[in-house]
């Protein structure tokens, strides 16, 4: 079956070209991660890629590889942030696979011991909330950028 074509509409190139807002963490010329409006977990970041890709199966090998490197980055920092003890990572594919923004994402979800996760888009977080995890999560990949 032919690959669905890229929707350049999609919330997440919208929050790309600055149309939409999002709670920044990290960004660089190749990526950018921010918080989930609907975190499964506090603290539950998105990295997504610059490039135009719906998900793992048209993006380009090399920027596969920039978002997987970006996405290990982030994932410190948030286990750091949040003192985690553990990390999920989720990235879906197409509706069938449970894919809703078709605009290639990462989920990193930090992860305690006996905590669940809470339901995927389930309910939205407070934006003062959204904006200290932000606050806390961008310190602890600062102090990594700086070398701590
Ligand atoms: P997926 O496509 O991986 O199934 O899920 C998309 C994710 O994007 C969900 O976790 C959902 O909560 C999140 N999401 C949907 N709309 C927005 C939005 O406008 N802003 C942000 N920051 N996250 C969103």
């Amino acid at each position: 079956m032919a690959a669905t074509a890229y929707d350049p509409n999609n919330i997440f190139a919208k929050i790309l070209r600055g149309e939409l807002p999002a709670h920044k963490v990290y960004e660089t010329d190749k990526v950018l991660a921010f918080m989930d409006i609907m975190p499964r977990a506090d603290g539950h970041v998105l990295v997504i890629p610059k490039t135009a890709a719906r998900n793992l199966l048209d993006i380009n090998p090399d920027d596969l590889a920039d978002l997987a490197k970006a996405s290990q980055f982030v994932a410190k920092g948030v286990k750091r942030a949040m003192a985690a003890d553990g990390l999920t990572v989720q990235q879906f594919n197409e509706s069938a696979g449970g894919q809703v923004v078709f605009h290639i994402h990462v989920h990193i979800l930090p992860r305690w011991t006996g905590v669940a996760l809470r339901p995927h888009t389930g309910a939205m977080e407070n934006q003062d909330v959204l904006a200290k995890h932000a606050a806390t999560i961008r310190s602890a990949l600062e102090a990594m950028q700086a070398g701590g």
